[in-house]
């Protein structure tokens, strides 16, 4: 038996991690309730500047993201973090209880940090990390970090849900960003060199800032800027905070962040909607009229198209 969705909402809002828990929870299990809790979270969000951490795995993805949570944290900002793994069927904070640079802020009541697993639901990350940030976002996080865990497309992917993308490189990682992802280059709009304590930080930063330079730009376009830190020595973070917010301004000004949630809303919308005629189609599948639909295309009566027309009819 669940707790009523509006009590859970109002406790969330009220920042108890509790009820923050149980509804991320009921995003990850795909809950029936959810669309109750989603209804009742919407006129509450809308306010979380949403951060997409991404990079290839050992860049140092979660030692910034630990280190920005302490930049925020001193500015006064809550955070909300968000470790997806769109690859495991793990969840529940198994992830992250051995993300120990996490630790530090596993005490602080302004941070909440989260693991999520998507279980291999089809298009899962489409609809359950934005209903994950929605309840961030209303629980009053002012900042989400999602940090994408796991290996896949979902570092080319986490650009889609968030306002702003951090895109890490960092030197001694194969051939420099030649070593980056195909897709990752454009999706960031800040670039972080981490491990800039090491030799070759200089030259990661001289090839992005050629590759940058060919990328096709009008005039007022944003250039992404290019920010070097030593993440383990806190070194460099208030400098990734201060072009986190330039390009919050700048959205905010062309309306690019209008655009930006517009589509991510776009996605999910169409996530839940591909989802729930899966879930018809499915109870459709050991339905008699396939067979017949089958039998009839068999016998040369019917083409295979007009046959799927008829079944979509039937949705
Ligand atoms: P992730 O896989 O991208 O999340 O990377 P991690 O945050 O787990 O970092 C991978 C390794 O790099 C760890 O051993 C970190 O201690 C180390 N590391 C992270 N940031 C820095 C840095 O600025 N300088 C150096 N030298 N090592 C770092």
């Amino acid at each position: 038996m669940i707790d009523a969705a509006p009590d859970l909402v109002d406790r969330a809002r009220q920042g108890d991690p509790r009820a923050v828990a149980r509804l991320i929870s009921l995003v990850e299990d795909a809950s029936p309730a959810l669309r109750e809790v989603m209804a009742a979270l919407v006129p509450h969000a809308g306010r979380a500047a949403v951060l997409g951490v991404t990079g290839s795995p050992g860049v140092g993805k979660s030692t910034v993201t630990s280190a920005l949570v302490a930049a925020f944290r001193a500015a006064g900002r809550r955070v909300g973090v968000l470790a997806v793994d769109p690859s495991s069927p793990f969840s529940g904070g198994a992830l992250l209880g051995d993300r120990v640079r996490m630790q530090e802020h596993a005490t602080d009541p302004g941070v909440y940090i989260r693991s999520m697993a998507t279980r291999g639901h089809l298009g899962g990350l489409a609809w359950a990390t934005p209903q994950a940030l929605r309840v961030l976002d209303a629980a009053g996080c002012g900042i989400v970090l999602i940090e994408t865990v796991g290996v896949g497309q979902s570092e080319v992917d986490v650009a889609a849900l968030a306002d702003t993308t951090l895109v890490l490189l960092a030197p001694g990682m194969g051939d420099g960003i030649q070593a980056a992802k195909a897709g990752i280059l454009e999706v960031g709009d800040v670039f972080v060199v981490n491990k800039s304590d090491r030799d070759g930080a200089d030259q990661v930063v001289r090839d992005l800032r050629g590759a940058i330079r060919l990328a096709e730009r009008a005039p007022g376009d944003w250039r992404p800027p290019i920010v070097k830190t030593v993440a383990v020595h806190r070194e460099g973070l208030d400098d990734v905070v201060s072009a986190v917010d330039k390009h919050r301004v700048w959205m905010e000004r062309g309306g690019e962040l209008d655009r930006r949630r517009r589509r991510r809303v776009r996605d999910e919308i169409e996530a839940i909607a591909v989802t729930a005629l899966r879930r018809r189609f499915g109870d459709l599948h050991g339905d008699a009229r396939l067979d017949t639909l089958a039998e009839k295309v068999l016998a040369g009566q019917f083409d295979p198209y007009a046959a799927a027309d008829e079944i979509i009819a039937a949705l």
